[in-house]
C-alpha cells in the first residue's frame, strides 16, 4: 500500500551536464503522497541510426547540444497530460507521452524529454510506496544481481581510434557474489595500469573509464587483458571471462560493404570479418561479442550467429536492434543474435523497454542492461538489471564515478537484499 496518493502533483525539468560535459536532460517526479523520482538521461555516441531521436537545440549554447526544447516540451506539452495522474500506472503514463509524440522516432517531444519523464514517474511511485526501485519495479519475481561485463580498455569512438573495437571487457562470472566478482575486477583494472605504465604509455581513460593506450591492433589488448588477469592472480577461462563490443557499424562502409580497420589497414569483405571474429574468439576466453557486424549487415548476422553460438559465445544486438520492440521482433524472426543489450534511451519508455525484455525471455534472448557512453550519477539501470532478471549488467570500468555509482548501487542492493549472484549460469556455461 502507499504510504499516500501516488498521484502526480509536479513535474519539474532540468538542464544537467552528463559524464562527457554535455547537457542533458533530468527530470523530477513529485506525488501527492510526498514520493519523489529524479531521473537523469544519459547519452550514447555510437548510436545506432535506428535509435529515438535526442532532441538538442542546434543553436549557439553548448556547441548546440542544448536541451532546452527537451525542457520546454516536458513543462508545457507533457506534464498538463499526466498531472493528477497516478505515477505507478507506468503504461497508462507512457501511452500518454506516445500519444502526443506520435512520430516513429520520438522526434516530436524527444526521447530525451519523454524518457525523463517515463522513468521519473516509476522513481517516483516506489518512493510513495517505500519501496526500493528494483522491488518496485520487479515484485518478487526480481531474484538476481547481474554479473557485470567491464569495459577496462577503451577504443573506438569512444577513445579517438585508438584500437578498432570499442570495447574490451572482463567478465567476472567465475564467483559466488557480486562484492567478489567486483574486487577481482578493480584488481585486474588497477594490474592492467601499472602494466600499461611499465609499458611506458600513459595510465589515461576513454568515456566509459577504460584504459586506451595505441594499440597496433585489435588483437593486442586481447593479449594485455591476458596478462593483466593472470598478473593479478585470477585464472582466465574460469574466473575471468572477457566480451568485445566491436560496434563494427562505426568502420563498416556500408556502400562498399567493407570492414575497415584502420589500426591494421585491412579492408575485409563480410565473410573475411566473420573469419576474422571468429579467429579472434577461438585464441581468447570471449563468452560475448556484441555488435560483431554491422547494422546495416543483417544477411552476414545470419551466419555470425550460428557460428559464434556454436563456440558457446553469446552475440549481442545493440546498433542492430536499437531495443526497439519492431525491430527486435525482425531480428528474432530472422534468427539474428541470442541477446540484445538493452538501453532505454534507444527506445524512449519504460514500458517499450520492459516489453522488449519480455519478448527476449520468451524467446530465448539474454539481456544485458546497459549504460551510455555519456552518462550520470544516476544509477537506474542497476536496479533496472535486478528487476528484470537480467543477470547481465554493462556499465563501463573500475574508475570515473558515474561507471562505479552503478556498482556501488548492486553491492549496496547486495548486502542488504536476499538476492542471488548468478556467475556463469548468466552466460549458460555450467
Ligand atoms: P554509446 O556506446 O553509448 O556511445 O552508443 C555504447 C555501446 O555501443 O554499447
Ligand atoms: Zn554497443
Amino acid at each position: 500500500m502507499p504510504k499516500g496518493s501516488t498521484k502526480i502533483s509536479k513535474v519539474s525539468a532540468f538542464e544537467f551536464l552528463d559524464s562527457r560535459g554535455n547537457p542533458t536532460v533530468a527530470v523530477e517526479v513529485i506525488t501527492e503522497g510526498g514520493g519523489k523520482g529524479l531521473f537523469i538521461v544519459p547519452s550514447g555516441a555510437s548510436k545506432g541510426k535506428r535509435e529515438a531521436l535526442e532532441l538538442r537545440d542546434g543553436d549557439s549554447r553548448f556547441g548546440g547540444k542544448g536541451v532546452k526544447k527537451a525542457i520546454e516540451n516536458i513543462e508545457k506539452k507533457i506534464a498538463p497530460h499526466i498531472l493528477g495522474i497516478p505515477a505507478d500506472e507506468q503504461e497508462r503514463i507512457d501511452r500518454i507521452l506516445l500519444d502526443i509524440d506520435r512520430t516513429k522516432n520520438k522526434s516530436f517531444l524527444g526521447a530525451n524529454a519523454i524518457l525523463g519523464v517515463s522513468v521519473a514517474c516509476a522513481k517516483a511511485a516506489a518512493d510513495t510506496f517505500g519501496l526500493e526501485l528494483y522491488e518496485y519495479l520487479g515484485g518478487k519475481i526480481a531474484r538476481f544481481l547481474p554479473v557485470p561485463l567491464s569495459n577496462i580498455i577503451n577504443g573506438g569512438e569512444h577513445a579517438g581510434w585508438n584500437v578498432d573495437f570499442q570495447e574490451y571487457m572482463i567478465v567476472p562470472a567465475g564467483f559466488d557474489s557480486f562484492e567478489e566478482a567486483i574486487r577481482s575486477a578493480s584488481e585486474i583494472f588497477h594490474t592492467l595500469k601499472k602494466i600499461i605504465v611499465e609499458g611506458g604509455s600513459l595510465p589515461l581513460v576513454g568515456d566509459e573509464g577504460g584504459f586506451a593506450p595505441l594499440f597496433p591492433n585489435n588483437i593486442a589488448p586481447l593479449e594485455l587483458l591476458l596478462k593483466a588477469t593472470e598478473k593479478a592472480g585470477y585464472k582466465p577461462g574460469e574466473q575471468i571471462f572477457f566480451a568485445l563490443d566491436v560496434a563494427s557499424s562505426s568502420f563498416y562502409d556500408s556502400k562498399r560493404k567493407l570492414y575497415i580497420l584502420k589500426r591494421e589497414k585491412k579492408e575485409l569483405s563480410t565473410d573475411e570479418f566473420i573469419d576474422y571474429i571468429i579467429g579472434i574468439c577461438s585464441k581468447y576466453p570471449i563468452i560475448s561479442v556484441e555488435d560483431p557486424l554491422s547494422e546495416d549487415d543483417w544477411e552476414g548476422w545470419k551466419r555470425i550467429t550460428p557460428a559464434l553460438k556454436a563456440k558457446g559465445v553469446q552475440v549481442v544486438g545493440d546498433d542492430v536492434f536499437v531495443t526497439n520492440p519492431e525491430i527486435f521482433s525482425n531480428g528474432i524472426k530472422e534468427g539474428i543474435a541470442n541477446a540484445i543489450l538493452v538501453k532505454v534511451n534507444q527506445i524512449g519508455t519504460l514500458s517499450e523497454t520492459f516489453r522488449v525484455i519480455n519478448t527476449a525471455k520468451v524467446f530465448g534472448y539474454s539481456t544485458i542492461i546497459s549504460h551510455r557512453s555519456g552518462d550520470t550519477e544516476d544509477t537506474f539501470i542497476a536496479d533496472l538489471a535486478i528487476a528484470s532478471n537480467s543477470c547481465q549488467i554493462k556499465t563501463g570500468s573500475l574508475s570515473r564515478s558515474e561507471r562505479t555509482a552503478k556498482y556501488n548501487r548492486l553491492i549496496y542492493i547486495e548486502q542488504k537484499g536476499n538476492l542471488s549472484f548468478p556467475g556463469k549460469m548468466a552466460f549458460r556455461i555450467i
